[in-house]
């Protein structure tokens, strides 16, 4: 691996993941290195998934591997989705916290890989988690968004405290404090 190093993953509170991504142009030696690098940051974390936008690219990339080696998508969409699966489902943005959350079990994602090949993954359980976890980063939503209503209220509580350990005056600790 030879990606640049020192991503940061953003943290929740950071506008940059609030944010629509772009499409892929062009798969250029910038978005190799780029995926090389975010592969890396996502074994650091570490994590199954990890969006463009968390690491404050706003481009259609993600990447992910759930124990079957790392894999990139750029320009991923859903085209179908079946079922439903409850998992308890985590974020890097949003560390040490978890929900169960009820999402579509079986997805048909497409999108295109590192040599600009056409991929068509016909997804389940884990894999397909992963997929409609990281579009939603790519689409500027956060995991805390499709919480139920009492989850959603206990989330924030707890996320509201975190924020209220800032130290005054510091405009940019939101995003500090969350980073280890
Ligand atoms: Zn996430």
């Amino acid at each position: 691996m030879t990606g640049v190093p020192g991503l940061i993953i953003r943290q929740y509170g950071d506008p940059v993941l609030k944010e629509m991504t772009r499409e892929v142009v062009d798969i250029d030696a910038a978005v190799v290195a780029l995926a090389e690098s975010m592969i890396e940051t996502m074994y650091e974390a570490p994590g199954s998934g990890l969006a463009a936008n968390q690491v404050g690219v706003q481009r259609r990339i993600f990447v992910y591997d759930i124990g079957e080696g790392p894999r990139t998508v750029i320009n991923p969409r859903i085209v179908e989705t079946d079922g439903e699966w409850v998992y308890d489902e985590g974020c890097l943005s949003i560390p040490g916290l978890s929900w169960e959350i009820v999402r579509p079990n079986a997805v048909h994602l497409v999108g295109l890989d590192l040599e600009g090949n056409e991929l068509s993954i016909e997804a389940t359980e884990l894999e397909g988690r992963v997929f409609q976890h990281e579009l939603d980063h790519l689409d500027g939503i956060l995991l805390v968004e499709r919480l139920t209503a009492d989850q959603r209220k206990e989330a924030l509580g707890i996320l509201r405290r975190r924020t209220l350990d800032l130290p005054a005056g510091d405009p940019d600790g939101l995003s500090r404090i969350f980073t280890r």
